[in-house]
């Protein structure tokens, strides 16, 4: 089944020339041969992502996150507004990690950010699905890629803040925002202090009604803890401000401060070296996600390995010599 080709793929200059011209119907049908796992898609999907490569950078890549309920769509309905507003054609994709161990997930079940979905220069990207954290990644990664492409110069990464895929939406943004809510410790909103550390802002969001008083506590703390680690090598000092995205308050603060943080990276030489540093990052986690499916995927490895896993055990062999003999037959196994 993996050689099937589909009857209504068009040809790759075809996907080309439609996502150049921000064709967002193309745009969307070039966005699923990316998250295809079929074999003539996949090579469809790197001629197109190839071509369009030197249309692609032009843009402010903002990751977000936070645990479920936080805000986050409520929050990047109003701020994705505002940027439209501003002229500027926002897209916004999302990593669900729960999608890979599950059918269900955290962030698709609801109707969300349905005003932002209808504005022309927005484009909304659910999730990609795939069974692996470096899959997904690397399907996100190329979706963005191609909505630069199409013109969208501010591209708006989600994701749950509860895992490891916040290091990968890290990894691929110029820019991570964190939102939070007050009244809360941190171990209640399942942030960890990794997760804190990689934020270049901090909001706190619900900063309304009842809750305006403990918002503005809330700050002071987290101003507080993000002042004990060592300043970031962006020589950004992160910050810590309130919003309501429901009233729509403190939504445009974050956007100023970004612009500020833009023009710091952009004037000490920071933001083109993180970007280079992502996409030869990006390159070896390939490197190192295709390797590991080479040798556990082979057949003659996996024999070896249960019988050494025993002669371990019984202190027959070495665990270090046993990683070498393994070293040595995948090396002939690929000869
Ligand atoms: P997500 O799961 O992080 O995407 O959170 P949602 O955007 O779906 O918001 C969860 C709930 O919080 C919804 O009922 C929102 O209306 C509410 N909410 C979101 N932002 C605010 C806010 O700034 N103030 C208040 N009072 N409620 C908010």
């Amino acid at each position: 089944m993996k050689d099937y080709k589909p009857k209504n793929r068009l040809t790759a200059q075809d996907y080309i020339n439609g996502v150049l011209k921000g064709d967002r119907v193309l745009l969307s049908r070039a966005i699923t041969i990316i998250e295809s796992s079929l074999d003539s898609d996949k090579k469809l999907a790197k001629d197109i992502v190839q071509a369009v490569l030197p249309a692609t950078g032009n843009s402010m890549r903002i990751g977000i996150t936070g645990v479920p309920g936080v805000g986050k769509s409520t929050f990047i309905e109003a701020f994705g507004k505002l940027l439209i507003t501003k002229g500027h054609k926002v897209a916004i994709l999302s990593i669900d990690p729960s999608s890979q161990r599950s059918k269900g997930s955290i962030l698709g079940d609801k109707t969300r950010m349905e005003e932002l979905s209808n504005l022309e220069n927005a484009y909304i990207r659910p999730s990609a699905s795939g069974t692996t954290l470096g899959g997904v990644a690397n399907k996100t990664g190329e979706t963005m890629l191609l909505c630069e492409a199409a013109g969208y110069d501010i591209i708006l990464i989600e994701t749950v803040g509860v895992g490891q895929s916040e290091t990968a939406v890290h990894g691929m943004t110029d820019f991570f925002l964190l939102l939070m809510l007050s009244g809360a410790g941190d171990e209640l909103q399942g942030i960890k202090k990794g997760i804190m550390e990689m934020a270049d802002m901090v909001v706190i969001n619900k900063a309304d009604g009842d809750n305006i008083k403990n918002s503005e506590l809330a700050r002071l703390q987290y101003q507080n803890a993000l002042h004990i680690f060592p300043l970031p090598e962006s020589g950004w000092t992160p910050i810590v401000t309130k919003a309501s995205s429901t009233n729509n308050i403190g939504i445009d603060r974050v956007w100023n401060d970004i612009i500020n943080y833009k023009n710091l990276v952009d004037s000490n030489g920071y933001f083109i070296k993180n970007r280079n540093h992502q996409k030869i990052r990006w390159m070896y986690d390939n490197i190192n996600e295709e390797l590991k499916h080479m040798f556990y995927g082979s057949k003659d490895i996996s024999k070896k390995l249960s019988v050494l896993e025993k002669e371990i055990i019984s202190s027959k062999i070495s665990p270090v010599k046993a990683a070498q003999q393994m070293i040595e037959t995948f090396k002939k196994t690929f000869q």
